[in-house]
């Protein structure tokens, strides 16, 4: 509203929305890429806030040297994008090179990455505080000693300080200590052997997330708003682009990296310009992302004529002229250029559209997800292994997996993969009623359900899953039964 006017029109590129308003030359793109776009602009890493130094988030990610896009929309301005970016002009060259691009990857320059590009730091919070109980008891934040109830090994508090609290700029791993703490038992009157009262304290510790590792970046001790005792302690960890690690252009083209390659065994133009980013031609086809082979040519030409280029959907600079500026700076219209194999110093034998792309780094990064397990920890109801990274868990053998092994006659296989590395269990089974027995420790004996101890006894392996089962049943007055086949039965046929 100004003092002329009561009301406004709305601003017509302002239908497409904060995500989509970042994508340039939308509207000659596929639709449902500029869809893919905007949901995927929101995974990419930035500076998402100015004074991150003195935030306490409980996660975040922040993108090392942030760059303005050369490529602009008119929208990146009113959003404050430009102010606070989150990605980096990239050299983009579109060939196969060793192939290593197949399939959505990318072959990045890894002379590129050690000079920062596509850097940024993690960081993690851990929080706690020293509790008063009902009682005069209270939590404290100590180093816990050995007879302290469910206590670590010793070098998991080896780090440290007297006050059991760690110091900055100590390099930690998973299950490493952070901040120790000691808790009154769950139960006042825990009585011990010989009828002393137990004060046992338990160690409920602030500990590194499994799988993860760091450098302690800040420690902050202070009171919360009941007066008790604070601790915040964060972990940064900078993450260095590496195999796997996804990128993605402002046209929903995403990718991994699937090879680094030194900058001198890279491509280069006759003016000795070595692209950052190799991307498959097979990518655009049946894509039809056509605005990231605009971006390339308008990002070529403005950081030719050091000008900033809008490509605003329906309302951007006139490509054209974009394109007989590049022809008077002894470019090609096209973006194309001749390149030669840094590997051997042979020209080849095609034009190869190099140019500037924005591209983005995305939070999805191996540094998190990769995981594999020996033996670990199991799930106490079914006895399998539990699920999930976070908690050490196993990788699924799935049913599609299974029939393979099925598909394959490889029986011993799967029954190694599915019960014995699984939840082999042993049970009791009545050879007469084959009804579930047990052992009964007491009277050291088996005992069935109709014959008592009279019956006879027969061990049967099961997965623990299947007892479970069977135990399910019964609680619904369902008695199933194990019946049992003579032993070596079996004759041929
Ligand atoms: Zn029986």
């Amino acid at each position: 509203m100004t003092s002329e006017h009561t009301h406004v029109e709305i601003w017509p590129a302002a239908i497409m929305g904060v995500a989509a308003s970042t994508i340039p030359y939308a509207e000659h793109n596929q639709s449902p890429r500029n869809t893919y776009q905007a949901a995927m602009a929101k995974q990419a890493l930035g500076l998402y806030a100015a004074n991150f130094q003195i935030r306490a988030d409980t996660r975040a990610h922040l993108l090392h040297y942030i760059e303005k896009p050369l490529v602009q929309t008119r929208a990146l301005e009113v959003l404050g994008y430009n102010d606070r970016a989150a990605g980096q002009n990239t050299i983009v060259a579109v060939m196969s090179f060793t192939g290593y691009n197949i399939e959505d990857a990318i072959i990045v320059n890894k002379s590129s990455i050690e000079r920062g590009y596509a850097r940024s730091t993690f960081f993690r919070l851990y929080v706690t505080e020293e509790r008063r109980y009902p009682g005069g008891l209270s939590d404290r934040i100590e180093k816990p000693d050995v007879n302290v109830e469910g206590s670590k090994p010793p070098e998991m508090y080896r780090k440290l300080d007297a006050d059991g609290i760690i110091s900055p700029e100590v390099e930690v791993k998973g299950g490493e200590v952070l901040i120790g703490k000691t808790s009154p038992p769950r139960f006042m009157e825990e009585y011990r052997d010989y009828g002393t009262v137990s004060i046992r304290r338990r160690d409920t510790s602030v500990t590194m997330r499994h799988g993860e590792k760091g450098v302690v970046d800040t420690v902050v001790i202070t009171e919360n708003i009941d007066g008790f005792k604070l601790v915040k302690v964060r972990v940064r960890d900078q993450r260095i682009p590496e195999l796997g690690d996804k990128l993605a252009s402002r046209h929903g083209q995403k990718g991994v990296i699937g090879l680094l390659v030194p900058q001198y065994d890279m491509p280069f133009t006759e003016d000795g310009i070595v692209p950052d980013i190799i991307v498959n031609p097979h990518a655009f086809p049946s894509r039809m992302t056509l605005g990231q082979l605009f971006e390339t040519i308008a990002g070529k030409y403005a950081s030719i004529y050091a000008r900033y280029v809008d490509g605003t959907p329906a309302a951007k600079d006139d490509l054209n002229e974009i394109k007989i500026k590049l022809l008077k700076a002894g470019y090609s219209p096209d973006g194309t250029e001749l390149v030669y194999d840094g590997r051997t110093g042979e020209m080849l034998h095609a034009p190869i559209l190099i140019g500037v792309v924005y591209y983005e780094k995305l939070h999805h990064m191996v540094a998190d997800k990769i995981h594999a397990r020996p033996r670990g920890p199991v799930q106490i109801l079914t006895r399998q292994p539990t699920e999930g990274r976070a908690r050490e868990g196993g990788l699924r053998f799935g049913e599609m997996e299974r029939d393979c092994l099925i598909g394959h006659g490889a029986a011993m296989l799967l029954r190694e993969r599915i019960l014995e590395s699984s939840d082999k269990y042993v049970m009791y089974v009545c050879e007469e009623c084959s009804h579930i027995s047990w052992f009964d420790r007491n009277k050291r004996r088996y005992i069935c359900p109709i014959h008592g101890d009279k019956a006879k006894i027969a061990a049967v392996t099961v997965p623990y899953a299947f007892k479970l089962l069977l135990q399910e049943l019964a609680s619904m007055c369902v008695m199933p039964r194990i019946k049992l086949a003579p032993k070596y039965s079996w004759k041929p046929t």
